[in-house]
């Protein structure tokens, strides 16, 4: 247990407070808990040793450990109960005018000494100390859900915010087995901020007609490996509380187009396509259960089919070996291809055509950045014709690997979302609003990509991300994907995205 923070208060009994009173009680502390809801409290400390007994029960923790932890919860019938507390957290409703009062009221309560935390996920946590007579002391304190399975928690550094409370509230985290990641006081503060590129750019992928909802999500989780693509984590959390964090960031960034939301949410939320809440998101739940298309067999493959592969592709040995195990014929001049498969780097394939004065009717584009192993995207010209496509789909899909088939996108699907994650990673990182550590396992911890983001960035090449986004930058005229100055110094220094500014003698 923290040597500083024995005693911990939470006010607000809901999903979040029971949570936060769990943790503290299974790292030793003793715990008190209120809620302005007559028998919420109560309620709340009962649930509480229901998880315990359960983890007991499954193994997880010791009879003896959960009967202590149950033991040192205790409902506070009164705010006044709370005095003794080193620290008190408030997870009450997301309303300034209330949380401002509560805050104002704990003031008057607690000692001179003891810390004041919000779990906001939305409010600025500065605003929330202004009321305060002793602000440095007042921190956002913000765990995700479910609290005892997600193991991490940010300390939002406000304004005036001292730097003892920030340690303080950091060893108290750690101590309780998650990890502390600290972020400034800024719209989304880290993990909701870092998590905005895998909800916009899978939202304009769509609007663009690139690929479906589930083609995107597919692609998400088999060719780069992360655990849910954008369109089933927001069906998870529900349209009309993701639509608003969408709104909201974006706003409080001033409308900067990084996070510019997208006109297919508003007309799905007033429709009440709120995900499996409602039985229908971006998929059906019949039954409670998602729905999915089937996905299509492979064609056969053209009897003397003939492929042209672009000498400069990636994977163009790769592509050779696929073409030839499934029967067809790769040819050096692409007049005679029935086939022209290339595979460009944050580029349409059209443009590629245009660019080479390639045949786009003959010409169709293989992802290049997840390689041939996992999942396969292949993409369309504006003009692939669809014997071309089935050839195509045909051969890439001969050896039982799944196959994708989407329309002309500048970058795809995999390389626009991940250049996109990497880069508002970056700005996070040049704006100093959390150490490149923190954002590292705040994302992998709180977002659970399969690295961080900035890991995420090298493995795929920081020139390689910088080259995405400055094509994507060129093609669409957006803004959006403008890189960060970060990104594109350590590009042209050829060091490691995750290189943290040199301490300076
Ligand atoms: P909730 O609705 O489940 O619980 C809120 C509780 O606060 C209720 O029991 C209510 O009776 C009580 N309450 C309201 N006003 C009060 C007051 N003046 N004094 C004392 N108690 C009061 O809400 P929640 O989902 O637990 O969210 C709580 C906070 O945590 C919010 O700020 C929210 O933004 C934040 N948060 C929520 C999540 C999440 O996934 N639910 C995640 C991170 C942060």
């Amino acid at each position: 247990m923290s040597k500083t923070i024995r005693t911990v208060g939470v006010v607000g009994a809901g999903t979040m407070g029971r949570g936060i009173v769990q943790v503290f009680a299974q790292a030793g502390h003793t715990v008190y808990c209120f809620d302005a809801t007559d028998g919420a409290a109560p309620a709340a400390i009962e649930f509480v040793a229901g998880m315990l007994d359960r983890a007991a029960t499954k193994g997880r923790m010791s009879a003896a450990d959960a009967a202590a932890a149950t033991a040192s919860c205790h409902a506070a019938a009164s705010m006044d109960d709370l005095s003794d507390c080193d620290l008190v957290i408030e997870a009450i409703i997301e309303d300034m005018g209330i949380k401002q009062k509560v805050f104002s009221a704990l003031e008057a309560v607690v000692s001179d000494t003891a810390i004041l935390a919000s779990n906001t996920s939305s409010l600025t946590v500065s605003e929330i100390a202004s009321v305060c007579v002793h602000p440095e002391r007042v921190a956002g304190l913000h765990f995700f859900n479910p609290v005892p399975l997600m193991k991490v928690a940010e300390v939002i550094a406000a304004v005036k915010t001292s730097a003892a409370t920030v340690e303080a509230l950091q060893a108290v985290i750690a101590d309780a087995g998650h990890r502390p990641v600290v972020a400034l006081d800024q719209p989304g503060f880290l993990v909701n901020h870092a998590g905005r590129g895998l909800y916009t750019e899978g939202l304009r992928i769509l609007e663009e007609q690139v690929a479906s909802a589930q083609d995107v999500d597919t692609l998400m989780r088999e060719a780069l490996g992360f655990r849910m693509g954008p369109f089933e984590l927001m069906d998870l959390t529900g349209l009309d509380v993701s639509g608003k964090v969408m709104e909201s960031i974006y706003e409080q960034f001033h409308q900067e187009p990084r996070f510019r939301p997208s006109t297919l949410v508003p007309p799905r939320i007033a429709g009440g396509l709120y995900g499996r809440k409602t039985g229908e998101g971006w998929y059906a739940y019949p039954d409670g259960k998602k729905q999915e298309a089937p996905r299509a067999a492979a064609p056969s493959v053209p009897a003397s089919l003939q492929i042209w592969i672009d000498p400069a592709a990636e994977q163009r040995s790769g592509l050779t070996e696929l073409a030839q195990a499934a029967g067809a014929a790769v040819t050096e001049d692409a007049a005679v291809a029935d086939l022209l498969l290339i595979q460009p780097w944050g580029s349409d394939a059209t443009s590629v055509c245009v660019a080479k004065g390639w045949d786009a009717s003959r010409c169709v584009a293989v992802d290049p950045l997840p390689g041939l192993d996992k999942h396969r995207t292949l993409m369309l010209t504006a003009v692939t014709t669809t014997a071309a496509r089935d050839a195509a789909q045909a051969v890439l899909g001969a050896d039982g690997t799944p196959v994708t088939v989407i329309n002309d996108s500048p970058g795809f699907v995999t390389q626009r979302i991940l250049a996109t994650i990497v880069n508002i990673a970056t700005n996070i990182a040049q704006r100093g609003i959390a150490s490149v550590d923190d954002i590292e396992d705040a994302v992998r911890l709180g977002l659970g990509y399969p690295q961080g983001p900035l890991s995420l960035g090298d493995a795929a090449g920081g020139p390689r991300v910088h080259q995405i986004l400055m094509t994507m930058l060129e093609q669409t005229g957006d803004p959006r994907y403008r890189p960060s100055g970060w990104l594109s110094r350590r590009v042209a220094l050829g060091c490691s995205l995750k290189t943290a500014e040199a301490a300076r003698a």
